[in-house]
């Protein structure tokens, strides 16, 4: 049997790989003038590090997560031993942690320094059950900034994300921004213990999980996916009543430069994230229409304890990340392909065989002048060569003639309007990319 892709993967083919180095380079653009610098930390990380950052009690870190052993670790492994911390790595769910790890590792931000603002994208790994638009192979394209706790940098981190999606090409219409503040460590314990009670108060009417994470983790079961238990929850208590004067303070403040910026958002006092580290603000980017329960295409929040949970010293930051998958499948819904069109300027057709060799060598002029050409390899004849150019719908068709070729010329033939005239083949590059507007 052929083997096939693992369970939850999926092969980004030519036009989804050009998709999703277009909406990379549109990341660098938009985040860049926002300020923003990439950033690319390793694909594996100490498991420990994930545990610390993301927290034990979260689904990412708690399920998840892919651990990898190498072979000698493996082996210590089935002969009962122990790993050592360096040995006990995982694939990475989230960029978060390891940005954040980073720039404690590389002090990206020394005392008084400006904020660190960072930007990346690459796969992420989570072994969810798969299904449209989850996988357990996933991209993302992510953004960060450390060193700042002043509610502007949270608006325009909320900013920077919708103009992301409306520029790829997301209808703001089917968007919708959700908002909320999670307090801190002042207001949110307090908070935490009265869903907890209330969950546990409302515990026959709720599914095993959430009455487990009355124990683990009580905020979460406030994101329960359960029809019946979104029902019953939806009368638990809201942080908005619970919040502190200083988080309170924050939240009316980012809501004030959000309506400054014209964004439209809706406030959900029971809007959770699900990874421990979020205080104060937190967000999320759903699409209305076209992707059924898995509606999120991006979000994150703010993170001012998460430094000193990997061991560095007190530094606020904030982030969101977006998933590159559910945001195809929402630009399919609107109609928007991205990645489309002929990757290619030129296609370069010799006559006969004779000219097989002078054709290569016009083809090799051409593409060391920077044009997109190919030709063909498999001696077609010049009819099935015309044939393939329109295949590969290439805008323009060179042919190397043995008469022409001797005068040092080539046809230079536009397909669309199917207009031919000769060209000498000093010039060509020049004339291709005339015709091609360039
Ligand atoms: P999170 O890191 O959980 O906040 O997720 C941020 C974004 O990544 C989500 O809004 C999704 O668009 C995307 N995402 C998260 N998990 C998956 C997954 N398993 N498969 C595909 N996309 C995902």
């Amino acid at each position: 049997m052929a083997v096939k892709a693992p369970r939850g993967t999926a092969d980004l083919l030519p036009q989804e790989a050009r998709a999703w180095d277009q909406l990379s380079r549109l990341a660098l653009r938009i985040f860049g003038s926002y300020g923003y610098e990439p950033i690319e930390t390793p694909i594996f990380e100490q498991t420990d590090m994930f545990t610390r950052g993301i927290g034990e009690a979260t689904d990412v870190v708690g399920k998840e997560m892919f651990q990898v052993l190498s072979k000698n670790a493996y082996a210590t492994l089935l002969e009962g031993g122990k790993l050592a911390a360096d040995q006990r790595l995982s694939l990475r769910p989230e960029g978060t942690a390891s940005v954040v790890r980073a720039v404690q590792e590389h002090n990206l931000v020394p005392s008084g320094a400006a904020p660190a603002k960072l930007m990346y994208f690459g796969p992420m790994f989570r072994c969810e059950r798969p299904q449209k638009g989850r996988l357990r192979q996933f991209h993302q394209i992510g953004a960060e900034c450390l060193g700042a706790h002043e509610p502007s940098v949270d608006a325009e981190m909320i900013i920077m994300l919708m103009r992301f999606f409306e520029k790829a090409g997301v209808p703001r219409s089917n968007m919708r921004l959700i908002i909320n503040s999670m307090g801190d460590d002042n207001c949110r314990p307090a908070y935490r213990d009265s869903v907890r009670d209330f969950i546990l108060a409302h515990g026959s009417e709720l599914c095993d999980e959430c009455n487990r994470r009355a124990h683990t983790n009580p905020l979460r079961a406030l994101d329960c996916k359960n029809p019946a238990c979104k029902q019953v929850l939806a009368a638990a208590p809201t942080i908005d009543n619970a919040l502190c004067d200083d988080c309170r303070a924050h939240y009316e403040a980012v809501k004030a430069y959000l309506d400054m910026a014209g964004i439209e958002y809706v406030e959900d006092p029971h809007l959770v994230r699900g990874l421990d580290y979020y205080t104060n603000t937190v967000f999320e980017v759903q699409v209305i229409d076209g992707l059924g329960s898995q509606n999120a295409i991006g979000g994150g929040g703010r993170y001012d304890k998460l430094m000193e949970s990997v061991g560095g010293k007190p530094t606020p930051g904030i982030g969101f990340a977006l998933g590159f998958e559910r945001l195809m499948l929402a630009l399919e819904a609107a109609g928007v392909q991205l990645g489309g069109g002929s990757n290619l300027d030129v296609f370069v057709a010799c006559v006969d065989a004779s000219m097989r060799a002078a054709s290569f060598k016009v083809l090799q002029s051409l593409r060391d002048a920077g044009v997109r050409a190919d030709a063909d390899h498999q001696a077609r004849s010049l009819k099935s060569q015309f044939k393939l150019a329109d295949k590969l719908a290439a805008p323009l068709v060179v042919v190397v003639g043995p008469d022409e070729f001797e005068r040092g010329e080539v046809t230079l033939r536009d397909m669309a309007s199917k207009e031919q005239r000769n060209v000498s083949i000093e010039e060509l590059p020049t004339a291709v990319k005339g015709l091609l507007g360039e």
